[in-house]
């Protein structure tokens, strides 16, 4: 009897759900299982496609007998479940791992604490002006198995988390972006940046002569991380404090791009569509992806001039009696919201808080002091950011929703100032996801 391999996916959200099709299609039995609830659409497209499921549950038996279990990115190395097939060494791998056996697509991967989304997007909207068959993926969007599995694109430009990264073996980036490594998601790392660098840097394992990555020069810890990295490929660094011979740096505010063997590329910073530090650093990684894949100057000019970012990031949401409201829910380290508070050019009433990673907020100190005139917190235990700040700022208050924090924050505003919503947390202790927080802010915003 030819009896069908068993595939196992733990998780049925997008990136389960896509993995699930993908594999059904590629003529294995499938068996998709979930610890909570899966939502209707989902249930429904597995059922359609006479895919078996489950939730609430995880049916041990069944599980075990799969020859390769593949994971959502959202559960840690540490379920028991997981543990329990590592102790029987069946495979345990992620859905980019997995979908990438099949195609043939050149892969562009992203990867950073901070960035991703905005470089991904912007990087997908050059690529695609120029008119390349290319498709988007990743942590956004659809899951890059779905697409596999229907699609026929010729790229992908995928934005991959050190989740995903952490159950990726063979899997390899033609182009691999780092944007920056700094402290985040700690608390799945065992508190320990090591491991969490060392899982940034597998963006680049399995790279060739003929790859490329591209790195922040300018990032203390992937400069550092870099130095016991055997890199095969070819690099690109870009910086703002330097010049590299090969890649992007600024010149008397002009983002200039040198790669072998091609023209140069030269556009006004001002020109830049995104706006801000941190901004320019994810143009010169994008740029220098449009670059490699010698596509034209002026289109990518074009590309970086009219790029409209997302929902969520540094979003002007309104002014209000001469108060301007900043969405930056996106903000879920701290980062993050450095950055964000560095691109302020009034004093702020900071809205900050959540579920704390494992944060050292010190770095935020110096920020703070010269430019908060107060901090509300937003979330159910706010404790260390209370003792982080209190002595720095003259009110740090607490709320408990959206609409109280900003409420609160428009009292406590003068003409002129910010409010700026940057939580430097998660949000799941009292909204479903930064998009959800975001929302709520705006909403409270428009109804003040
Ligand atoms: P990610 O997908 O990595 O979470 P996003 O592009 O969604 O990143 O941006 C999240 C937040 O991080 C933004 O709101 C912004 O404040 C900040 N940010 C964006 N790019 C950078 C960068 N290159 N370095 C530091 N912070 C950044």
């Amino acid at each position: 009897m030819n009896e069908k391999k068993l595939i196992a996916i733990i998780g049925a959200g997008e990136s389960g759900t896509g993995a699930a099709i993908l594999a059904k299609k590629q003529g294995y039995e499938v068996f998709v299982s979930d610890f909570g609830e899966i939502a209707e659409v989902y249930k429904r497209e597995l059922s359609e496609n006479s895919i078996q499921f489950e939730e609430k549950k995880h049916s041990e038996d069944t599980i075990f007998q799969a020859v390769e279990v593949i994971k959502s990115p959202g559960i840690a190395d540490k379920a028991p479940i997981i543990k329990k097939l590592q102790a029987r060494n069946i495979p345990v791998i992620s859905e980019i791992e997995f979908a990438g056996r099949y195609t043939q697509a050149k892969m562009i991967c992203i990867t950073g604490s901070n960035g991703k989304s905005t470089t991904t997007l912007l990087t997908y909207h050059i690529l695609k002006n120029a008119g390349l068959n290319v498709g988007l993926a990743g942590n956004i969007g659809k899951s890059f198995a779905r697409q596999v599995a229907h699609e026929n694109f010729e790229c992908y430009v995928l934005e991959i988390s050190s989740f995903m990264l952490d159950n990726m073996y063979q899997f390899k980036a033609d182009v691999a972006v780092l944007l920056n490594i700094t402290p985040d998601h700690l608390d799945r790392y065992d508190y320990k940046m090591e491991n969490y660098i060392a899982s940034k840097l597998r963006i680049v394992q399995n790279q060739q002569a003929d790859d490329v990555f591209i790195y922040c020069e300018d990032d203390p810890e992937t400069v550092a991380a870099l130095k016991h990295c055997n890199l095969k490929s070819k690099d690109y660094p870009f910086s703002i404090q330097s010049k590299p011979v090969e890649g992007a740096y600024l010149d008397n505010n002009q983002l200039i791009i040198n790669l072998k063997n091609q023209n140069q590329f030269t556009m006004s910073i001002n020109e830049l569509a995104l706006q801000g530090k941190h901004n320019i650093y994810n143009s010169m990684a994008s740029g220098i992806v449009a670059k490699v894949l010698e596509l034209r100057n002026e289109s990518i000019r074009e590309s970086m001039g009219n790029f409209k970012n997302i929902e969520h990031r540094l979003e002007h949401v309104a002014r209000i009696s001469g108060i301007d409201f900043i969405n930056d829910s996106k903000a879920t380290n701290v980062n993050s919201t450095w950055y964000a508070l560095e691109s302020m050019t009034t004093d702020v009433v900071l809205i900050l808080g959540g579920v704390d990673k494992g944060n050292d907020y010190n770095m935020l100190k110096d920020l703070v002091k010269s430019k908060v005139r107060s901090i509300v917190c937003l979330g159910k235990d706010n404790k260390r950011i209370h003792d982080a700040f209190e002595d720095d700022v003259d009110v740090i208050v607490n709320t408990f929703s959206a609409h109280e924090a900003v409420n609160m924050a428009y009292h406590m505003a003068r003409k002129g100032d910010t409010v700026l919503l940057s939580p430097a947390c998660a949000s799941f202790d009292l909204f479903r996801n930064y998009e959800d927080r975001g929302n709520q802010f705006k909403k409270a915003v428009m109804e003040l």
